[in-house]
């Protein structure tokens, strides 16, 4: 036969599982097993008996030590008290149980011990008894009590009225309500033996074994201020049999008073609630009990500890509708039957969930707040730097952008039109930048950017660079660096101007300032004609009588050759001089471009006095000098600068024409100004120099000579400022004026 997959797979789940039918069963086989038999004195599906019932077999069948088997008899001795069905009965069970071993006899309430030692006796004469009763209170000295473990509750009927008239203070009346059954009459006893001590309290009323119609009448017109306590009632006034918890169930409805009792089992059925015996806690107790005489302890010496394990429990529905207040019930009071409203059972859940949705809506709100500031900031910021950015890219000069490392971060088109290179070549190749600077001027480029590093300050340099076609261009580049709110540097922003046309200019300037001054000199040596021709002239009439002298001497007989040779040496002097005097016109005569080199002030001085010095027209003349011998050299155009001492010279001589020979005087001094300047002085004892005159000296084409070409002094003037000096002039107190000129001493120029 051949099997499917599946088929195989079913097969093979039977077998397991009658494996494991056949393992549990073996495992019940294998306990020992024990025969229970539980007496209850009335009809069965009493409520108080279930829960005492399945309490205790459900704590036996926890325990797997014994295989149970439990036998349950409802002797219903209230519905039929008669002697016969007691005797037939007792047959029955004879009958029954006579040849079964049975282990423990459970005899609910005295009335199933009392049955049991009255009929069971005789053929279950050894077998051990729980006595399971409610209240000791029930039980009488003539119950015997061979064999039997007795295990007593506690009907807390004093707790519970005390309790109820706490709860509700301004009760007066209290009605006990029982039935007319033997043991209705039981609890009516004991209620009236222990409700003795509160009667100068409340008003007690009994309303005992009264017809079941009687009582609903009774009940619903209680006079104000009253509360009941349902005892029991297992028979009416008119012999009708009840439960319990049924009869409660009639009257409650009808009821114009809260209802107090003693026993959960009524618990749903009406009562407001009390200090409840538990029947299912006596259950678990009597299990207990059941498991030591079944482990061999004898009845006489197991000793159950006395726990009442009753419980404050109460009707929530109820409490709410007689308007007491849950906060005054004992703590840890059980509260049944409440509404079930999500409100209640979850309220602190509800209202933690409500803070946090608060919290979170109130976080959220908050974020998006922030989140819409930081938009509209980004967006601010975002058009700021396009407004930038396009001011940047339109910008004629080449703009850059760094990071905080140097990086280039953004290069402005403009590079290209100035370069030759576009912004992407330069910001690809961090190099290119000093590459394009010219070789002479990269000492200066590579010393700026060292200077970065060192300090954050705005700076400007002017540099030389190569374009990508090989012209050369003239660059001004001016960086600042860029510091945040935070005082953080944030890199630097430079801009390159091209300068190029600007140099050219400033070239042409000077070009025109040196031809200027070029004509000016030559003008002034005209105006030296006389001075000059004398100055020559002497060395020539000197050479020319020298040389007549030694024609003399040489056609004489014996020409003494000594004298001859001392002539011939005087010739020689007299033409150095008049060379002299021709080198220095050339020297001014010449044109050429300025070129600094060091310059002693006090020669240049020397020299120029030398030129003047025969300006003999004058005659009473006096230049004199006062010349500091230690003062350094300054740096610059040797021409120009005796070209600016000319000038002042020929102007002090000017000035003393009309003052008397004896007083003509002019004194050339030179000094230290400061310990990085040099000053030239020109004093002369002339009329000095009116206010509206002193205003315009300097200004081009300004003189109040006939003959003047007024550009002496703003020759010099802008000779001495391309020297990074000063000129000035002010009249002297003795009379006559002083013109000053500065000059920075050589290495001492100023940037
Ligand atoms: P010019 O000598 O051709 O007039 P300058 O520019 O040298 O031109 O001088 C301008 C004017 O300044 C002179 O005309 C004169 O009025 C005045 N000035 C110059 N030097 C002196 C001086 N030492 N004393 C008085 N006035 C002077």
């Amino acid at each position: 036969m051949i099997l499917t997959e599946r088929k195989k797979q079913g097969v093979l789940l039977l077998f397991a599982g009658f494996l494991f039918f056949a393992s549990s069963q073996n495992a019940w086989a294998s306990l020992p097993q024990k025969t229970i038999l539980i007496l209850f004195p009335y009809e069965s599906n009493t409520p108080g008996f279930i829960h005492f019932d399945t309490s205790f077999r459900s704590s036996l069948t926890a325990k797997t030590d014994y295989y149970f088997e439990f036998y349950v008899e409802c002797l219903d001795l209230a519905r039929f008290p008669d002697a016969r069905y007691h005797a037939k009965l007792i047959d029955f069970f004879h009958e029954k149980y006579g040849k079964l071993k049975i282990d423990l006899i459970v005899a609910t309430l005295r009335q199933s011990l009392e049955f049991f030692n009255a009929y069971g006796r005789s053929f279950l004469p050894e077998t051990p008894v729980i006595l399971y009763e409610q209240d000791r209170r029930f039980l009488d000295d003539r119950t015997s009590m061979q064999n039997v473990v007795s295990l007593i509750g506690h009907l807390d009927m004093e707790g519970t009225l005390d309790l109820a008239l706490r709860l509700q203070p301004d009760v007066r009346n209290v009605f006990v309500v029982s039935g007319a059954s033997r043991h209705d009459q039981s609890a009516e006893a004991i209620a009236r033996e222990a409700f003795r001590g509160f009667e100068n309290r409340v008003r007690l009323s009994y309303l005992s074994g009264l017809p079941m119609d009687e009582l609903i009448q009774r009940v619903s017109q209680l006079p104000e201020h009253s509360m009941l306590f349902y005892l029991s009632i297992l028979q009416d006034g008119n012999g009708q049999t009840f439960k319990s918890p049924e009869a409660l169930a009639l009257l409650s409805p009808e009821a114009n008073a809260p209802i107090y009792s003693v026993s959960e089992t009524y618990m749903g059925s009406g009562i407001l609630g009390g200090n409840l015996i538990s029947h299912s806690a006596h259950g678990a107790r009597a299990a207990q009990t059941a498991l030591r005489i079944l482990a061999g302890e004898k009845p006489e010496n197991v000793q159950m500890p006395e726990e009442s394990g009753n419980r404050y429990v109460f009707d929530a529905r109820l409490l709410e509708h007689w308007g007491i207040d849950e906060e005054k019930l004992p703590p840890g009071a059980d509260v049944r039957y409440r509404k079930f409203s999500i409100w209640n059972k979850y309220r602190w859940q509800i209202i933690a969930v409500f803070l946090i949705l608060i919290f979170q809506a109130l976080r959220i709100s908050a974020l998006a707040i922030s989140l819409r500031k930081q938009r509209r900031t980004d967006l601010a910021l975002r058009n700021a730097e396009r407004k930038y950015r396009t001011l940047a890219d339109f910008n004629y000069d080449w703009e850059y952008w760094t990071a905080p490392d140097g990086r280039l971060l953004y290069v402005s088109p403009s590079c290209e039109r100035i370069t030759g290179y576009s912004s992407r070549q330069f910001t690809e190749d961090p190099a290119l930048f000093h590459e394009i600077v010219v070789p002479e001027d990269r000492q200066l480029w590579d010393g700026h950017h060292h200077d970065h590093q060192t300090a954050l300050e705005f700076r400007v340099i002017q540099f030389r660079i190569r374009t990508r076609v090989g012209d050369m261009r003239w660059i001004e580049h001016a960086c600042i660096p860029v510091i945040d709110d935070r005082d953080q540097f944030q890199g630097f922003r430079a801009s390159n101007r091209d300068i190029t046309e600007r140099k050219k200019a400033e070239l042409e300037v000077q070009l025109h300032r040196e031809e200027l001054a070029h004509i000016a000199r030559i003008t002034t040596l005209g105006e030296l004609a006389t001075s000059l021709a004398h100055e020559i002239n002497q060395p020539l009439t000197a050479i020319r009588c020298n040389a007549e002298a030694a024609l003399r001497f040489l056609s004489s007989h014996s020409p003494n050759l000594e004298e001859v040779r001392q002539i011939l040496d005087d010739i020689i002097n007299d033409d150095t001089r008049a060379g002299e005097v021709i080198r220095r016109i050339r020297t001014l005569v010449k044109k050429e471009h300025s070129q600094h080199s060091p310059v002693d002030l006090n020669e240049s001085v020397r020299e120029t006095i030398a030129l003047v010095r025969n300006t003999s027209v004058l005659p009473g003349l006096k230049i004199m000098t006062e010349l500091d011998h230690e003062l350094p050299a300054v740096r610059g155009d040797a021409v120009q600068l005796q070209q600016v001492t000319l000038n002042l010279l020929m102007n002090a001589v000017d000035a003393i024409k009309r003052a008397p020979a004896a007083s003509r005087k002019v004194v050339v001094k030179t000094t230290l100004w400061d310990d990085q300047t040099a000053v030239v002085m020109v004093r002369d004892s002339g009329e000095g120099i009116e206010k509206d005159v002193m205003e315009r000296l300097f200004e081009p084409f300004y003189t109040t000579k006939g003959e003047g070409l007024g550009m002496g002094l703003s020759i010099s003037r802008s000779i001495i400022k391309a020297h990074g000096g000063r000129i000035w002039a002010d009249n002297n107190r003795e009379g006559g004026a002083t013109f000053f000129f500065t000059l920075p001493l050589e290495g001492r120029q100023q940037p």
